[in-house]
């Protein structure tokens, strides 16, 4: 059977989301078109102040990508050869690379089986003398557990660090120095390119991210007393996302009805759900199926005309790239990441999903795992 396109559930569908805003997005790129700047000018200034104040921050710094925002965001911590910084094995290999880029170590701890956010319990454990900060990732919109982690890092005189890409405005979030987003189009506010942020409540932290956004430059615009690069976001950008902020709220309210949906639907199915969370914004709705299955399972989902994913088929620590960093990084080490790595399924979830492709979905799954 041949699917047609109108049939497909894809995993997001981004034409969907920006149809109703369509108008406002082009006259936004024209107001940037026509305005002669772009590059930190007014709309990167009023995104910045839209942007902590919808998300309850003193200060956002726009970057040009969450992998940059976290590069910098390590930067300021003081993050630099020699140094460890716990993470988790089960993200995107964006959260490491940035350690290895600033000639740091990550350091990996295992993850809650359940929600597969870090462990607390393990990062703690994996705290040494050259660790020089944390950093926690809120998976999947998900917020992780961080006090026990801030009592750790006050106590130790260490950086908490969080890395937010997939969980903008969820509550709990910004216990940490600095919190990282990313406008990567997928994300639960997307840019129409890359883009990233650094939230934070330290005005001196604020100052910091924008001078290494932009070369390391001191207040006078004239010395460059430190190293950064150009991490900027630009002001075409920062315009289309000003178009789409005061829309987030919203949409993060259909992910959550989507969520429950899925809860309510696949709930006696013999796969594993994601802890039911009302504060979570589900970027992604990752069931668990047994490993020797996903694939076909995968396949032949597809060949009902509905997407899905593997986030992440891989965990940091066994990425060819990072596998020599960590000592204690050999297969068997991180058993939940490892086991995540094998049986998570990601199920489409955007705002617009209807509940007939929902129904799709369930249906679809429920005779797939008879
Ligand atoms: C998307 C993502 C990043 C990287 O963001 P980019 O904007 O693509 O650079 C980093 N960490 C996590 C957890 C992400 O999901």
């Amino acid at each position: 059977m041949r699917i047609n396109e109108v049939d497909r559930i894809p995993l997001v569908d981004l034409e969907l989301l920006h149809a109703p805003l369509h108008a406002q997005l082009a006259a936004a790129a024209e107001r940037v078109l026509r305005s002669g700047r772009y590059i930190l000018g007014p709309e990167v200034s009023a995104f910045e102040r839209e942007l902590a104040e919808a998300l309850g921050f003193a200060a956002a710094v726009g970057v040009s990508s969450g992998t940059d925002a976290l590069l910098a965001a390590l930067m300021v911590a003081g993050v630099g050869p020699g140094d460890e910084v716990v993470t988790t094995p089960y993200s995107f290999v964006a959260t490491a690379e940035a350690i290895v880029r600033l000639g740091a170590r990550p350091v990996f701890a295992d993850v809650d089986p359940a929600t597969t956010n870090m462990d607390p319990d393990a990062a703690i454990r994996r705290i040494g003398p050259r660790t020089r900060a944390l950093l926690a990732v809120h998976l999947f919109g998900r917020a992780a557990p961080l006090d026990a982690l801030r009592a750790a890092c006050c106590q130790r005189g260490i950086a908490l660090l969080e890395d937010a890409a997939q969980s903008i405005g969820v509550p709990g979030v910004g216990l940490g120095e600095a919190v990282t987003l990313s406008f990567f189009p997928s994300k639960n506010l997307g840019g129409m390119g890359d883009g990233g942020a650094v939230l934070t409540n330290d005005p001196q932290i604020a100052d910091r991210i924008r001078s290494l956004r932009n070369h390391g430059v001191g207040a006078d615009k004239l010395r460059h007393e430190r190293l950064g690069g150009n991490f900027r976001l630009d002001e075409l950008q920062a315009a289309l996302l000003r178009v789409k902020l005061p829309a987030l709220a919203g949409w993060t309210d259909a992910r959550r009805a989507i969520a429950r949906g899925y809860h309510q639907r696949l709930q006696h199915l013999p796969l594993g759900l994601p802890p039911p969370d009302d504060s979570a914004v589900w970027n992604q709705f990752v069931v668990r199926v047994p490993a020797e299955r996903r694939d076909a399972l995968r396949s032949d989902l597809a060949r009902q005309g509905i997407d899905t994913a593997v986030y992440y088929p891989i965990p940091l620590h066994l990425q060819p790239v990072l596998a020599d960093l960590d000592p204690a990084a050999a297969p068997g080490d991180f058993p939940y990441a490892e086991r995540a790595a094998r049986e998570s399924l990601a199920l489409p979830i955007f705002p617009g999903l209807s509940d007939a492709a929902l129904d799709r979905i369930a249906t679809a799954l429920a005779a797939l795992l008879a």
